[in-house]
């Protein structure tokens, strides 16, 4: 087994009408928990790493999720998170990465197609998929921060000329999602979203669902997302049952024992995106 596209993974989801998750893992134990729970789920799952990700493991993080591929056989991608330089890209892409976000989002329309075909142009001779942003989401992702002011909303017509225009794979929606967790409810567009999918035929990707309730992840589905990311939601569950181990056991010194609580806090939020996504048991 390999690390494989988005392609048919994301296909068979669009048909099936479920959503494949895709988790953001850091290190050795992050992917160890998102493959074991997929893998017992029987459900395709894209690993995801943003470029501090890959900066911060190296490359190390591409073995290990060959290897995790390798040992689960299931389908399994790992994916070019919200990355924007082109070279790094395309270095990657070599390297044995099959899924790439190139995010142009924040550039003018003509200049957001102008690089993101370059991307698409690269990447499918390799034969990796590429999703790309169109709209702004607000919030943090890695060292990113969109102000709630300059968030934009994916209009559903330029979506139509952005599709054809650079040949994606599948496109990430604004309709009212942000990075990071809410500090209120967020009010999501599903108009919008319906809109979208009613004028466009490639998957559609939810970014920063961490904090959006089952029901509306849900109902995102049914309107036609097929990709649901989750990140912020995993690292605090990993890490709050890190904190509480070490508050219980200040003498504690063996990461292969104050690691155990966090990857299970992980694996129970894993588990349950799964079943909201609808991916378990689609292999
Ligand atoms: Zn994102």
């Amino acid at each position: 087994m390999y690390l494989v596209s988005t392609r048919n993974m994301l296909n068979k989801a669009q048909h099936e009408n479920y959503a494949v998750p895709a988790f953001n893992i850091h290190n050795l134990e992050t992917i160890q928990v998102v493959m074991e729970t997929a893998a017992e789920m029987a459900s395709p799952v894209i690993l995801a790493g943003t470029p501090s990700t890959f900066a911060y493991a190296g490359d190390y993080l591409i073995s290990i999720c060959q290897q995790a591929a390798e040992q689960y056989r299931i389908p399994v991608a790992l994916h070019l998170d919200h990355h924007e330089n082109i070279p790094d890209i395309c270095n990657k892409v070599i390297s044995g990465v099959r899924s790439a976000m190139i995010d142009a989002s924040h550039f003018p329309f003509e200049e957001n197609i102008r690089l993101v075909k370059e991307v698409v142009n690269f990447c499918h001779y390799w034969d990796c998929t590429v999703e790309a942003e169109l709209g702004r989401l607000g919030g943090q992702e890695d060292d990113l921060i969109v102000d709630a002011k300059d968030a934009l909303f994916t209009d559903p017509d330029s979506a139509v000329q952005f599709i054809k225009a650079t040949g994606i794979d599948s496109l990430a929606v604004a309709i009212g999602t942000a990075h990071g967790m809410y500090k209120h409810e967020p009010h999501l567009d599903f108009d919008r979203l319906h809109a979208i999918r009613q004028k466009t035929e490639i998957p559609l990707v939810l970014h920063g669902a961490s904090g959006i309730p089952d029901t509306d992840v849900r109902h995102c589905i049914d309107l036609g997302i097929c990709k649901v990311n989750v990140a912020t939601e995993l690292k605090i569950a990993f890490s709050n049952a890190i904190k509480q181990y070490f508050l219980d056991n200040p003498d504690a010194s063996d990461p292969r024992h104050y690691l155990v609580p966090g990857k299970a806090a992980m694996k129970a939020v894993v588990a349950d995106k799964i079943r909201v996504c609808k991916s378990d048991g689609k292999l």
